[in-house]
């Protein structure tokens, strides 16, 4: 498709509003693209980011070009300062942006590598405004909520739409409807559909219908009430989706379209499934990529589901075989920490008709524990995992798990952290280095294999994003024979980063002639990226980040063999 034909709008610097100039509308309203926003009422925690990508997985399959966005209200200026225990996995993209979880879930989904463009919180808006203010941009006027920062939160709904050349952009606006934090994301979708028109916007409200146990019935009073706000705040939905975790009768979705004035047929009940991935389906089922499209005036495509549907049949495979797989964790708080990890761990089973069952292992329970019990706590696992991490706290038991699928030839699958504690592991209790560490937690260590090279410091501090760190997509060289170069059946990958330290090359040799073995680097050879064993079934750690690219439909190649190997 070609480049919509308008202009990126430019912030609203120079006029009071460079939206209501009528050239601007006239071009919006000729754009191709169609816009579909999706909030979320009631309480938060439905699952509207996996509704929103359920509804771009629909009309992918339809053959449209879908892109997706998500705008959170908090103040930071991305999901990278996030604590994980509080708000879940930062999601990394290629471009080295760190996002909010729900990204992974529309990459999934849509199987498409989103970008910069695709994660907006309140804090990037905030921070163009008060630097163009002190700039001197916007020459006296006074700045305001409307339409300075609507206007700003247009632009990145347009500029998403213009370089992604996308038919459909479906933006999720984070929180729910009625937060005081998210009105700026609300009043800007608002006038969105007053720009473009009518046919080019659509809204779409994921609302809950609670069960009340001592009466046995779902009540809708607060999905009403919910629709009943946003119609307060302009915006009537033209799909709502209401959740539950029973049964949803005609009758109910016959009395939610009395209250709030939206057809039955676009009163989608979405009751919680098992799996995520069934959620397109049950939309499909109730017409949803069909109503989309006839309120769009889009002319649907009549695309292909089969791979989608093997891959749900797989799902379905009475499983009686499971690999139990320990995640050595240490943010134990939160269930979404390690969402992706997780997700790659059961795509790859599913592929495998297999169920994996993830046990999440504190780590810093491991650490005063003598070998005997640790061998014991480890007999009933299948392969260890040991993710990404931060700082000192509970590193020291990561290693005694490590040590253990060593010494006993457990499937071990290292990432990013798990893949420098690999290392330093390997270099203490193989290499006889005792004190090998990471700079990260002992800077004094006399064995610094893991450190952070001054040459790549100042690389990366000339990144604008993450300071020091290596964020997004580097490309990767695999070496020959190695059980990575088996396992990828390519020699040129790409993998996504997010950490500050690097393998020490002065200690390349050392470990080597130990017996471990470099299995990928950056092309120049410079940055160890993937270290493997070779006697032993599956042991390899990588650098990266592989599981912010395993797909429901492409599941990552390390992921697929660890798992394989588990299940030996
Ligand atoms: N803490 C390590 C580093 O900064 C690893 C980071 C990670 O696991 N994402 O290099």
């Amino acid at each position: 498709m070609s480049t919509p034909p308008y202009q990126d709008l430019k912030p609203n610097i120079l006029s009071s509003s460079n939206l209501t100039n009528e050239n601007t509308i006239a071009k919006l309203k000729i754009t191709m693209t169609k816009y579909i926003f999706v909030t979320g009422g009631v309480l938060s925690g439905l699952g509207k980011g996996v509704t929103a990508a359920s509804i771009g997985n629909l009309l992918v399959s339809q053959g449209f070009n879908v892109w997706m966005q998500k705008f959170d209200q908090y103040l930071n200026v991305d999901a990278g300062t996030i604590n994980p225990n509080k708000h879940g996995e930062v999601f990394v993209l290629d471009d080295g942006a760190e996002t909010d979880l729900d990204l992974g879930h529309y990459e999934r989904f849509i199987d498409t590598s989103l970008n910069r463009t695709s994660s907006v919180m309140t804090g990037q808006i905030y921070k163009a405004i008060l630097e163009n203010e002190r700039a001197g941009k916007y020459l006296g006027q006074d700045i305001q909520v409307i339409p300075h920062v609507t206007d700003e939160v247009k632009l990145r709904i347009t500029r998403a739409a213009k370089e992604s050349k996308c038919d459909i952009l479906i933006t999720e606006i984070g929180g729910t409807i009625g937060d005081y934090e998210g009105m700026h994301f609300v009043e800007a979708i608002r006038q969105m559909r007053h720009d473009v028109g009518q046919n080019n916007v659509l809204y779409v409200h994921v609302g809950f219908l609670p069960y009340l146990g001592a009466s046995e019935e779902l009540k809708s009073k607060p999905i009403q009430n919910s629709v009943h706000d946003l119609s307060g705040l302009g915006i009537q939905p033209d799909i709502l989706i209401a959740r539950a975790d029973h049964p949803v009768e005609k009758s109910m979705i016959k009395k939610i379209a009395l209250f709030t004035g939206i057809d039955v047929e676009s009163i989608i009940p979405l009751e919680t499934v098992d799996s995520i991935y069934k959620v397109p389906q049950i939309l499909q089922k109730f017409n949803a990529d069909k109503i989309v499209a006839a309120k769009l005036k889009l002319k649907i495509k009549n695309g292909s589901r089969t791979k989608w549907n093997e891959f749900i049949k797989k799902i379905e495979i009475d499983k009686k075989k499971t690999v139990k797989i320990a995640l050595i964790a240490k943010y134990m708080g939160l269930k979404d920490t390690y969402f992706s990890v997780t997700e790659s761990l059961k795509i790859a089973g599913i592929w495998q008709g297999v169920k994996t069952e993830v046990d999440w292992i504190d780590s810093e329970e491991l650490e005063n524990l003598p070998p005997k019990k640790i061998a014991a706590k480890f007999k009933e696992y299948d392969g260890i995992l040991v993710p990404g991490g931060f700082g000192s706290r509970g590193i020291e038991g990561k290693i005694s798990a490590i040590k253990y699928a060593r010494e006993h030839k457990k499937p071990f699958l290292g990432l990013c952290y798990g893949m420098q504690l690999a290392t330093i592991e390997f270099a203490r209790h193989v290499a006889g280095l005792k004190d090998a560490n990471t700079t990260e937690v002992n800077p004094k260590t006399s064995h610094p294999v893991i450190h952070i090279m001054p040459d790549q410091e100042k690389k990366m501090l000339k990144n604008d994003y993450g300071g020091t760190m290596r964020l997004g997509a580097y490309p990767c060289k695999i070496i020959d024979n190695t059980k990575t170069a088996k396992a990828y059946g390519e020699k040129n990958i790409s993998e996504r980063h997010r950490h500050r330290y690097e393998f020490n090359n002065e200690y390349r040799e050392i470990l080597t002639k130990k017996g471990l073995v470099i299995s990928g680097t950056s092309p120049d050879d410079l940055l160890v990226e993937i270290i493997e064993l070779k006697d032993h079934p599956f042991f390899i750690a990588t650098q990266f980040h592989p599981e912010f690219k395993s797909r429901p439909l492409k599941p990552h190649p390390l992921f697929y063999e660890f798992v394989k190997s588990a299940l030996k």
